[in-house]
């Protein structure tokens, strides 16, 4: 069975490019009918991990990815973590370093005036004397000092790492008993049963010492995937500075879940030349050996197209139960069918359909003055209070098209053109120029409001 994991450092949110990473994670243990595990790594207990795993649930519950099971904190497996620690200790795979601080800070010293690498000497591996009095030893696991560390990884190939170039006996847990990052990280994804990482590729340095972690204890390596780093248009590592790195804040700006989905799958793996991938899709297509060897490159244009791919498609009932987030209460309006077909090509973000939905149901409250001098000209207020009189006589008035007829009857008994009309009442329904088809905005507003919004504009007009 597949089992993957995300596995973030709880910074009090979830950022982009995790989720990126767990989306794969998540993609692969569906596709395979395996598992998808959550791990907290809240090693630094000085910050708060509930805090960070609430955030990152309630991410995942709204892009509809959830976890399997319970969620590992390492906060709270100290004890496990001991446990292995002694069993290295035991087995003579990890030793007690007495070095003190001083005498570490001074043997760099002494590497780097002589162009050496930094790295610890080995002093106490094979110590058998009267330990220092007063010093709180570190534990430090017998590294290999030569041959070669083979990173099999699924993207990238396998890399090999010369142990004498990049490993010291390294520390797997501080003075005051506390287990370091890697050897945490190992343990808990051999434990957990994680047999295929998937993660960015910053990681990579990490994963030789991980390795000689689980060969020390005798677990089975996983299978890596280290994902290339998403970069912005100048080809950085991808910032804050960029644009909103929280995930939530996507949804703050107005971005739906499928399209922020379907953005971060392409950022990174690609199925031929398919931009467009259903949630079902993608589980179907997804794996992570066809992950780019190169970083993809963040671009908002993307996301916007696919942002209004989506809200275009989407059902008005489902549009209008997710605006209800932006505060746009449409659920039972009975036009709410013309509105939303009249709008949604034309948002790219469900925000800006708000926004759009807002300027047609709210009655302005103040004019563009600029709009109203151009459409206003002298005969405009007689061309409106006769629209407006028609208005108030017809019969049947439900639909855009019957609002058109009168419009239409208007201009031909006047014998003006389409303007006269439309242009002065479209400052008159919005405040201002552009939007929909006028003969959309009065069947959804009503004939009151219409008459209303008339003899508004007449007033400001005076
Ligand atoms: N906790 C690490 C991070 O947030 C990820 C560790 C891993 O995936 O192995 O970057």
């Amino acid at each position: 069975m597949v089992v993957t994991r995300f596995a973030p450092s709880p910074t009090g949110y979830l950022h982009i490019g995790g989720l990126r990473t767990a989306l794969f994670s998540y993609l692969w243990a569906r596709k395979n009918g395996g598992k998808f595990l959550l791990r907290i790594e809240d090693t630094d207990k000085a910050r708060n991990s509930q805090e960070a795993a609430e955030a990152i649930v309630k991410a995942f519950e709204w892009l509809g990815l959830e976890a399997d099971g319970e969620i590992t904190y390492q906060s709270q497996r100290d004890d496990i973590y001991a446990k292995y620690i002694e069993q290295l200790l035991s087995e003579g795979k990890a030793y007690k370093c007495y070095m003190s601080k001083e005498e570490l800070a001074e043997l760099r010293e002494t590497q780097m005036a002589n162009k050496e690498r930094t790295m610890y000497d080995g002093r106490y591996r094979d110590f058998t004397g009267t330990p220092p009095e007063g010093v709180e030893p570190v534990i430090r696991i017998k590294a290999p000092q030569s041959g070669e560390i083979l990173v099999k990884d699924g993207v990238k190939g396998t890399i090999s790492f010369q142990a004498e170039d990049i490993l010291d006996d390294f520390i797997i847990a501080r003075a005051d008993g506390s287990p370091t990052y890697n050897f945490v990280v190992a343990v808990d994804d051999y434990l957990m049963g994680v047999n295929e990482v998937i993660r960015g590729d910053d990681h990579l340095s990490n994963t030789p010492k991980q390795i000689v972690i689980y060969e020390a204890l005798g677990f089975d390596v996983p299978s890596f995937y280290h994902v290339p780093m998403i970069h912005n248009s100048t080809g950085k590592k991808l910032s804050k500075r960029d644009g909103a790195t929280d995930v939530m804040a996507y949804k703050e700006m107005g971005y739906t879940p499928q399209a922020l989905l379907n953005f971060l799958v392409r950022l990174g793996w690609s199925h031929g030349d398919q931009e467009i991938f259903s949630f079902e899709e993608m589980i179907e297509l997804f794996n992570p050996n066809d992950i780019n060897k190169s970083a993809s490159i963040y671009n908002t244009e993307k996301l916007d197209w696919l942002s209004a791919h989506y809200i275009k498609n989407m059902s008005n009932d489902a549009l209008a139960e997710l605006l209800e987030e932006y505060g746009v209460i449409l659920t039972s309006h009975d036009k709410k069918e013309i509105l939303l077909d009249a709008l949604k090509e034309r948002a790219k973000t469900l925000k800006e359909l708000a926004e759009l939905v807002n300027e047609i149901v709210a009655t302005p409250s103040s004019y563009d003055e600029k709009a109203m001098h151009k459409a206003f000209k002298e005969d405009s207020v007689e061309i409106l209070n006769a629209f407006g009189a028609k208005l108030t006589k017809a019969t049947e008035l439900h639909l855009p098209v019957e609002y058109h007829s009168l419009m239409q009857e208007l201009v031909d008994e006047m014998d003006i053109g389409f303007g006269k009309i439309g242009m002065p009442l479209r400052v008159a329904l919005l405040g201002k120029m552009g939007g929909p088809n006028i003969d959309v905005i009065m069947a959804v507003i009503g004939r009151d409001e219409t008459l209303l919004r008339i003899a508004n504009a007449i007033t400001a007009n005076a």
